[in-house]
C-alpha cells in the first residue's frame, strides 16, 4: 500500500498540465470559433466601455458626428447595402433578385456612374430601394483639400438630383475612410454618414459565391448593416444570402428604415438631423414640430411602408 503514496504525487502536477493544456486548447478554439462567426470586433469586445455605451444604446448613432454605427439591437432586422454602383453588369440582376424576395436595400452609388447610368439610378428607386452617395469618383476622403473634398460629396448630389430631382442624405465615404474633417463636411452637408458591421470582402475578386455568402451570413446580429457591393459575384451570391437571411429569421430593410426603428434617444436625433435637411423620407412638412413629434413621424412612415413589427418595440 504504500507504494501507492508517491505515484499519488507525481501524477498531480501531470493532471494540473493536463488541464492547462485542455483549457489552452479549448480557449483557442473558442477564439477561432469567435473569430469566424463574430459580429463585432476583438477590439470592442476586448473593451469594457464598448459594452457599457452598447448597454446604454450609445454605439448606435453618434449625434456629434452623425454617424450611424448600428441598428436596433432588439430588432431581429439587418440592413443590406451595396456601394460602388450603378452598374449595368450587375445591378439588374441584383433588382431582380432584391424584387422576388420582396425586400428593399440601400445603394451607395458613385456620381460617375450615376451620371453614365441615369437609367439604372430611376430604376432603382422606382422598385422602392434608396440611394446614397458614395461621392463623385470614389476618392478617399480625408487626403483631399477642403474643396476637392467639398466637391467630391457635393457633386454626386448634383448629378442625382439632375436625374431625379432628389437629393442624397445618406453618406459612406469610400473605404469606409474618415477623420473629423470628413464628417464635418458631412454634417455642414447635410448628411448622415452611415457605417457598417459586416464586410462581405466582395471586392476580393479571386474569393467565390459561397466566401461572399458565409463571410455574410457568419457574421449577423440584431441591427447589422451588410456591406456588399453592386458587382456581379454579389449579384450571384445574393438569393443565397437573402435565403440564409429569411431562415435565421432577420427581416431586411433599408438604412432609413434602420434609423426609424433605432431607440428612443437615438432615433429623435437622427430623425430630427434628417428632417432639418429636409429629407422626405421623414416628412420634411413636419419640421417644425420639434422632438415631441418626431415618434409621431416615424409611425407614419411605418404606416406608409407597412412596416408590421411596431408591436415589439
Ligand atoms: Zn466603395
Amino acid at each position: 500500500m504504500p507504494s501507492n503514496v508517491p505515484n499519488r504525487y507525481v501524477n498531480r502536477p501531470f493532471l494540473r498540465w493536463l488541464l492547462v493544456g485542455v483549457l489552452l486548447i479549448a480557449g483557442a478554439m473558442g477564439a477561432l470559433w469567435y473569430n469566424e462567426h463574430r459580429a463585432i470586433s476583438w477590439k470592442d469586445t476586448l473593451d469594457p466601455f464598448y459594452w457599457w455605451r452598447r448597454w446604454h444604446n450609445e454605439d448606435l448613432y453618434l449625434p456629434q458626428q452623425d454617424l450611424l454605427l448600428h441598428g436596433n439591437h432588439q430588432l431581429p432586422e439587418v440592413a443590406l447595402t451595396f456601394d460602388d454602383g450603378p452598374h449595368p453588369q450587375s445591378l439588374p440582376s441584383i433588382l431582380a433578385t432584391l424584387q422576388r424576395f420582396h425586400v428593399h436595400a440601400t445603394f451607395f452609388d458613385v456620381g460617375e456612374n450615376m451620371a453614365a447610368y441615369p437609367n439604372l439610378v430611376r430604376e432603382t428607386l422606382a422598385e422602392g430601394n434608396e440611394i446614397g452617395n458614395h461621392t463623385s469618383t470614389h476618392l478617399r476622403l480625408p487626403h483631399l483639400s477642403p474643396l476637392e473634398r467639398h466637391h467630391e460629396i457635393n457633386d454626386a448630389d448634383i448629378t442625382f438630383y439632375r436625374i431625379t430631382g432628389q437629393h442624397l442624405y445618406l453618406l459612406r465615404p469610400p473605404g469606409m475612410d474618415y477623420n473629423d474633417r470628413v464628417l464635418a463636411e458631412a454634417k455642414r452637408l447635410g448628411y448622415i454618414v452611415v457605417g457598417y458591421t459586416v464586410g462581405a470582402k466582395d471586392f476580393v475578386t479571386d474569393e467565390s459565391v459561397s466566401f461572399i455568402v458565409h463571410r455574410t451570413l457568419d457574421r449577423l446580429e440584431n441591427g447589422s448593416i451588410l456591406l456588399l457591393h453592386d458587382y456581379p459575384d454579389t449579384a450571384r451570391a445574393l438569393p443565397a444570402i437573402l435565403k440564409g437571411l429569411a431562415q435565421r429569421g432577420y427581416r431586411v430593410v433599408t438604412i432609413s428604415e434602420m434609423i426609424a426603428h433605432l431607440p428612443l434617444k437615438p432615433r429623435l436625433a437622427a430623425v430630427q438631423f434628417l428632417r432639418q435637411q429636409g429629407d422626405p423620407y421623414f416628412g420634411p412638412e413636419v419640421a417644425s414640430c420639434g422632438t415631441a413629434s418626431a415618434s409621431q413621424s416615424v409611425v407614419k412612415v411605418r404606416t406608409k411602408k407597412e412596416y408590421k413589427v411596431s408591436q415589439s418595440n
